[in-house]
């Protein structure tokens, strides 16, 4: 699968929420019983290089770098370890969030769901191990200074466990992406900063900030 890049369009993107204790915390909230999950639209990805830009309804819109899982196969009620057969790819995301319309709205669609809101980055590795799933490490930096660095071994429910769990509630169709939620340190994001979020040695996606285009 080396050198596979993601469909332009999944069916889906499932993004995981507070899966981390340290991020669950920074926002006053603990990290769930079972995972919790939301969607993005497909029309909020774009490619590195691309701008994110910052929506007029929003004063405060923040990066969130993230490990992403790209399903190779079509996955429904799947275990574990048939949900590790089915992972084609892992990329980075940044699962930009409008965190004051999060907190206002008290569901996640508007504040997650703006064109632009998903930077996605290449695969440079296939298929991984269960044991290097558990390795893998995010870091993400604004203009060039480290702000997020979380490990796969801190999240509170493990990368297989989550392609299982969601399995059980939606089918997965090749492409689909899964963001598998963020560490602490996610921040406010300004015009013309450059934000890059890199599964270390796996995937790297890097975006400019832009002001609306109207
Ligand atoms: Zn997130």
């Amino acid at each position: 699968m080396t050198g596979t890049m993601p469909p332009q369009r999944p069916s889906k993107i499932v993004c995981v929420g507070r899966n981390y204790l340290e991020h669950a915390r920074e926002l006053g909230n603990e990290v769930p019983a079972e995972p919790l999950i939301f969607l993005k639209p497909p029309s909020s990805l774009i490619d590195g290089g691309e701008s994110i830009v910052l929506p007029p309804q929003s004063a405060q819109v923040e990066f969130e770098g993230e490990i992403g899982v790209v399903v190779g196969r079509r996955l429904r009620h799947v275990s574990e370890a048939d949900a590790i057969e089915g992972i084609a790819a892992i990329v980075a995301i940044n699962d930009v969030t409008a965190r004051d319309l999060q907190r206002k709205d008290g569901q996640w669609t508007r504040a997650k769901g703006f064109d632009t809101f998903c930077p996605v980055g290449k695969p440079l590795a296939g298929r991984m191990s269960a044991d290097q799933l558990a390795k893998l490490e995010v870091v993400t930096r604004v203009n060039g200074e480290k702000r997020q660095h979380g490990k796969a071994a801190d999240m509170a429910f493990s990368i297989p466990f989550l392609v299982s769990y969601i399995s059980g509630v939606m089918t997965l169709e090749p492409g689909d992406l899964i963001a598998t939620g963020t560490p602490a340190g996610v921040g406010k994001l300004e015009e013309d900063d450059i934000v890059e979020v890199e599964v270390v040695g796996v995937s790297m996606v890097t975006n400019p900030v832009a002001p609306p285009s109207v």
